[in-house]
């Protein structure tokens, strides 16, 4: 009986961030063997103030891939429920598959979920290096030395994965790191004409998805700017390698008020649920370069990016999991400022314009991301797990796995130097030498104390001084202590910095 055939195939369960066909669950599954099961989790749309660009990209993605499947012959049994076990187990009750596979997923939650929920777990290859291989990698590092390092790791993957490397296992070029060179200020030349991104026409499925969103998620509406299939996501990749790439690497550090863009590459979100795979992208790259379209600099920083931060991030994510996301070591407790969470307007031009663009865009490339919002709020002493929160549901590419590792450890130090050597804060000048945003801003930023004094001047020296204690031991930071307690109007500034913690969490700085 055809009923009866129907049930009796295997389900094979696609999570949201698992949009391809060559990941591994799927590349086991056959139309005539295997039902597809996607669930859309209302519990999950509901969990935060998504970004409404953000819950687009991944809803509507859901959707297009479930028509690919089943364009592809699948039956695809696409389905909301209140969670995603709530899903599983309607799916089950309806068609009686006889076992339910689904690829390791990206966060410790969804993990022990499916191991609660009795599904078959298939080691995940969405990543280069598995966490496992990791884990490996690090213990055998540690047998020889007491730390590790992210260059380590990317050494160690460049090599086996055979990245700009010659026949005798060395870098091409002689250099692993052109990081020296693709730290540049913005172009004093004026320049402002950053290859602009692609775009799509939003069609029938956008709009619904929309609809449903709009009511319950923050930002401005979705406009076409992130593609949500993996065909328009290889005409991002496309255009990245053929006009933007050539200008990635010199300015990857710079802020300019003209571009919120300038030359990244806009590919993570993609990586990021499945639409485009590292190998491709990093192999694209490497190809450019090898047809002398982009230079070294350029395509070593591009691929340190993806094989070396990312997945380091990834693995680090996995080794140190679940504790690692409530760390707060250096005693973080203020809330994170209505600016950040009530469309509130600020003086401080560096943040209204990283604010607005994330608004406008649910993005902000790294830097931004580092020195002007996790710089902020590490100065300011917010809570790291509700910036960790903020910015998982605020950008387009947020995951619980990129966000903990960048946030707890890289940005707030929260995890007292597990994971970087040095708290990343910085005053104003820093923000002025990598930006434009300092000129017409209605603060200071060579000033410390009077009204208008940079906030981020003012809050950096009276944060040396506050955490006197941890950071003087700190041997990358020892000397700004120092420094911090031989300014004469120390008094001054700490007196200043807590008119300036106020106004912030009034919403008013
Ligand atoms: Fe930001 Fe200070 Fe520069 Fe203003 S002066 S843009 S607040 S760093």
């Amino acid at each position: 009986m055809p009923g009866l055939n129907q049930k009796s195939k295997k389900t094979v369960w696609v999570l949201g961030d698992q949009l391809n066909r060559d990941f591994a669950a799927i590349t086991q599954a056959t139309p005539s063997t295997h039902r597809v099961l996607m669930v859309e989790s209302s519990a999950k749309v509901r969990s935060k103030k998504w970004h409404i660009q953000r819950a687009h990209f991944v809803i509507t993605a859901m959707r297009r891939f479930a028509q690919e499947l089943r364009e592809a012959g699948f039956d695809v049994d696409y389905r909301k429920a209140t969670t995603l076990s709530q899903g599983l187990r309607e799916h089950r009750a309806e068609f009686a598959p006889s076992s339910v596979s689904v690829m390791e997923p990206a966060s410790h939650a969804a993990l022990t979920m499916l191991q609660r929920n009795d599904c078959d777990i298939v080691r995940s290859n969405q990543f280069l290096c598995h966490y496992e291989d990791f884990a490996q990698w690090k213990e055998q590092l540690l047998e020889r030395r007491k730390t590790f390092k992210m260059e380590d790791f990317y050494r160690w993957q460049r090599s086996r994965l055979n990245y700009l490397m010659t026949h005798d296992g060395e870098p091409e070029t002689g250099t692993w790191n052109y990081d020296s060179e693709n730290r540049l200020p913005p172009p004093k030349d004026g320049k402002n004409q950053w290859p602009a991104p692609v775009a799509h026409e939003l069609d029938d499925i956008d709009r619904q998805v929309i609809e449903e969103l709009r009511d319950h998620c923050v930002g401005q509406l979705p406009t076409g700017l992130w593609a949500t299939s993996r065909h328009e996501a290889l005409q991002r990749l496309n255009h990245f390698i053929d006009n933007v790439l050539p200008a990635f690497g010199p300015h990857e550090d710079a802020m300019v008020s003209s571009s919120w863009h300038v030359a990244h590459s806009l590919l993570s979100p993609y990586l990021n649920i499945g639409l485009l795979r590292p190998a491709e992208v990093c192999d694209a790259v490497q190809d450019a370069y090898r047809q002398g379209r982009v230079d070294i600099a350029s395509t070593e920083g591009f691929i340190r990016q993806v094989i070396g931060w990312r997945e380091y991030v990834w693995g680090l994510y996995w080794a140190w999991m679940p504790d690692y996301a409530e760390l707060n070591k250096l005693g973080a407790t203020r809330d994170l400022p209505p600016l950040f969470t009530g469309n509130v307007p600020t003086k401080m031009k560096c943040v209204s314009q990283v604010l607005t663009e994330v608004d406008s865009h649910a993005y902000a490339h790294h830097i931004q991301r580092l020195m002007i919002v996790g710089n902020l709020c590490l100065i300011a002493g917010i809570n790291p797990q509700q910036l960790t929160d903020w910015m998982w549901a605020n950008f387009v590419d947020g995951a619980e796995w990129v966000m903990v590792p960048n946030v707890v450890g890289m940005s707030q130090f929260a995890d007292g130097g597990q994971m970087a050597t040095k708290p990343y804060a910085s005053g104003g000048a820093y923000i002025d030498k990598m930006s434009n945003y300092c000129k017409g801003c209605h603060f200071d930023r060579t000033k410390r104390v009077g009204d208008n004094a940079c906030p981020f001047t003012t809050l950096y020296w009276d944060f040396m001084a506050r955490h006197e204690v941890v950071l003087g031991k700190n041997p990358r930071v020892a000397q700004q202590v120092r420094a911090a307690f031989k300014l004469s109007d120390l008094p001054e500034v700490q007196e200043r910095a807590q008119v300036v913690l106020q106004q912030l969490s009034a919403g008013k700085l």
